[in-house]
């Protein structure tokens, strides 16, 4: 599904077949779970392939790394150029991107000097899916900011979102919806949150969350198009009341959801401003935007 045959990945300065990718056994990522990625999309637009904010991802990576004591030697600028060329050999158009930082043979705690890099990209749909979902909210919390850089994107952090993703389809839910240690609502296992009553948008403060470059650009399309949007802490109940919710994330987009633990949102997807902010997202990343000044 990820790769095939003819599938080529940047590894460590080559450009090799997926297939002939090999990784040491003993890496401290395998291990700790001490390794830093990125989830990118690229689309499809009238002026070619564009990744949709390269930038803000690469410097995410290289923020990650940082905090995680990896010394990642390559700039922005260099990643970003190595993708366009990945995208090209391989090629895409409509793609994700998943660049990998991983580490060299280390089995003790403390920071390792042999870095690795690995860029692949396929062909991946929306990651929730076309349908409306129906969320639970999760027995495990998000973790606390005091026990990791929770806004760094670190693979070992992942443990926690499939525990959450595995309970709420154990329990017949689509997704689950994670609280931060104090009991009010954080975020998705692999997205952010966001819900809207009496026309109004709410989300989280950072803190506790992934900092998404999706949220931000939910913020950017909120300030252009007018839309009132208030960061504040809330819990599941005050969500119960909402009219709509949706998840937003490189891979899943703008997700709606229909419930939060049963509890319906009053008001059809297609009259929120969840169902207007997902086209919006849509003619943006496509580059369609010039032509959508009106969203409401
Ligand atoms: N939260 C978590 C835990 C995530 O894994 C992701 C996906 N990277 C997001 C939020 C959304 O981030 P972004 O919009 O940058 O993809």
């Amino acid at each position: 599904m990820y790769y095939n045959n003819d599938t080529v990945i940047f590894l460590d300065g080559k450009w090799l077949k997926a297939s002939e990718g090999k990784t040491n056994l003993y890496t401290q990522t395998l291990h700790y779970g001490s390794g830093v990625f990125e989830g990118i999309r690229a689309y499809k637009t009238s002026y070619g392939t564009q990744i949709f904010k390269a930038k803000e991802h690469y410097e995410r990576l290289k923020y990650s790394a940082k905090a995680m004591h990896i010394e990642l030697d390559y700039s922005v600028d260099e990643l970003t150029h190595l993708t366009y060329q990945l995208l090209e050999k391989n090629k895409l158009q409509n793609a994700y991107i998943r660049p990998l930082v991983y580490l060299g043979a280390n089995m003790t705690l403390q920071p390792t000097k042999e870095v690795h890099l690995m860029l692949c990209a396929w062909e991946w749909g929306r990651y929730l899916g076309d349908t409306q979902l129906e969320v639970v909210t999760s027995s495990f919390q998000r973790p606390n900011p005091k026990s990791c850089i929770v806004d760094a994107k670190v693979t070992g952090h992942y443990t926690n979102s499939i525990l959450a993703t595995t309970e709420a389809k154990n329990k017949g839910y689509d997704e689950a919806l994670l609280l931060d240690m104090n009991g009010y609502v954080a975020e998705g296992p692999g997205a952010n949150f966001f819900y809207e009553k009496g026309n109004k948008l709410f989300t989280c403060p950072l803190g506790n969350i992934l900092a998404g470059i999706t949220r931000q650009t939910i913020f950017e399309l909120c300030e252009a198009h007018h839309i009132a949007l208030e960061e504040t802490l809330f819990t599941p109940s005050d969500v119960y009341e909402a009219d709509g919710a949706f998840f937003t994330g490189t891979a899943a987009e703008v997700a709606p959801i229909k419930s939060l633990d049963k509890q319906t949102f009053k008001l059809n997807w297609q009259d929120t401003i969840g169902f207007k902010l997902a086209k919006a997202y849509q003619d943006k990343v496509q580059k369609k935007d010039n032509y959508h000044t009106e969203l409401i």
